[in-house]
């Protein structure tokens, strides 16, 4: 069928499954002109069918030549109804990683639950025995506790006060004031239990106990601090809390992994357009301008620059991985350089709907959300016939 984008608020109703395979293919050739670096050889990334999961399923495998499995939760085609991006991009991703000799199989479902738990375990005991590494990149509005059956859904908002700031319909590029209610008790809570540690601490513990983690193990998830602007929605917001919570859980699953000399680290990266940021308000105004900057800057970087460079220069550098004072890893440092900062800041004072195509990289923000979905990319025909149908080899 023809596929076309038909864009509904913060999601894109369809995916390009060419487009999607362009943008792995495009990844994979930018991994693969950094060169080798010496990691983990067989790595679980949970939540790694897009965003920075999939940047660094495709990391560890081209960089490192690592056997890889990925979980996530993706929807399958139907004759006539395409698939959502995630599958395409796994789709792909399986056939270039086979084609290169490389080990990849998949699992879609809800990660939260223990049957994919258990069903990730079974297959690494089959086919790879254990790992040594496991990235923790999920991002998700809800999550069905697996003890109670109960659905808590998580919300971003401030805390404590209402906060109004200035935000962009980055589809019509519109600036407009938003006013965002404070969370009351539940909301900040349920925010924790979604996005917090502790499904990736069950997922650590269940490996451990099922004895599939390789000594010298370590496992990465990954969090955001970003600027004063988006302070109050974000980082002392309802997900800055579930953040706190992740960081604090990387310490207990280093305890809890003692006896395999393992180690839990949180990586701090930059702010990027996925499907789960464009969803938060204000950021989307806040990346446009930064993008600017950076590009301007010549430091811009996408997901699969910054996981390229994750990898190269913090977890496997050979002098060891620089933390900051709170034991993170941060691989945000060129978006929170004081210069950048500094020119984001002036550049929000003044924003508005008549100068943002202007003082801001508006049109980088609306090309980045198109590729998320396989769309605008160079190469692929859109007017061509595509298989909405294509199906993941290992699935
Ligand atoms: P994304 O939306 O691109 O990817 C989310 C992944 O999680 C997908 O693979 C999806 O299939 C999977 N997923 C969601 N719910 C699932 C479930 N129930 N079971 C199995 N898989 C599920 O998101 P992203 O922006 O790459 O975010 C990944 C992590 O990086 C998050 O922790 C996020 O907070 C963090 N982060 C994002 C940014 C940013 O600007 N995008 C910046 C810093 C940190």
């Amino acid at each position: 069928m023809i596929i076309e984008p038909r864009m509904r608020g913060f999601i894109c109703l369809t995916a390009h499954p060419d487009g999607c395979a362009q943008n792995v293919k495009n990844q994979i050739k930018y991994v693969t002109s950094k060169g080798k670096i010496e990691g983990a050889k067989r790595v679980l990334v949970i939540g790694a069918s897009t965003g920075f999961g999939l940047a660094s399923r495709i990391t560890s495998a081209f960089a490192c030549d690592a056997a890889t499995i990925g979980v996530f939760f993706e929807k399958p085609p139907a004759e006539g109804k395409t698939a959502t991006p995630g599958w395409y991009n796994s789709a792909a991703f399986e056939k270039d990683a086979t084609a290169a000799g490389l080990y990849a199989k998949s699992i879609n479902g809800d990660a939260f639950s223990s049957e994919i738990k258990e069903q990730t375990i079974e297959l690494i005991k089959k086919d790879l025995e254990q790992v040594d590494l496991v990235i923790y990149s999920l991002a998700s509005p809800v999550r069905m506790h697996p003890a109670t059956g109960i659905l808590h859904r998580s919300v971003l908002k401030p805390i404590g006060q209402t906060f109004s700031n200035k935000t962009v319909d980055f589809h019509t590029g519109n600036v407009s004031q938003v006013s965002i209610e404070p969370a009351n008790q539940d909301d900040i809570d349920n925010t924790v239990v979604v996005m917090g540690g502790e499904d990736w601490s069950m997922w650590i513990n269940a490996m451990k106990e099922a004895g599939v983690l390789a000594d010298g193990f370590q496992t990465l998830a990954y969090s955001y601090i970003g600027p004063e602007v988006t302070e109050a929605v974000y980082r002392k917001g309802t997900i800055g809390r579930a953040k706190d919570h992740l960081e604090a859980t990387a310490f207990q699953i280093t305890d809890m992994l003692a006896d395999v000399n393992g180690k839990a680290y949180v990586s701090v990266n930059k702010a990027l357009v996925t499907q789960a940021s464009s969803a938060i308000p204000v950021i989307p105004l806040y990346i446009s301008l930064l993008y600017k900057i950076m590009k301007a800057s010549g430091i811009h970087e996408g997901c699969i620059e910054q996981m390229q460079r994750l990898y190269q220069e913090r977890l496997y550098n050979p002098s060891g991985i620089a933390l900051d004072d709170k034991g993170r890893i941060r691989i945000d440092d060129w978006e929170m350089r004081e210069d950048v900062q500094n020119q984001v800041a002036a550049l929000w004072k003044i924003a508005t709907t008549e100068n943002l195509g202007e003082i801001g990289d508006l049109a980088g923000y609306k090309q980045d959300f198109l590729n998320l979905f396989g769309f605008g990319f160079e190469g692929v025909d859109y007017k061509a016939d595509a298989n909405e149908m294509t199906l993941i080899p290992s699935i």
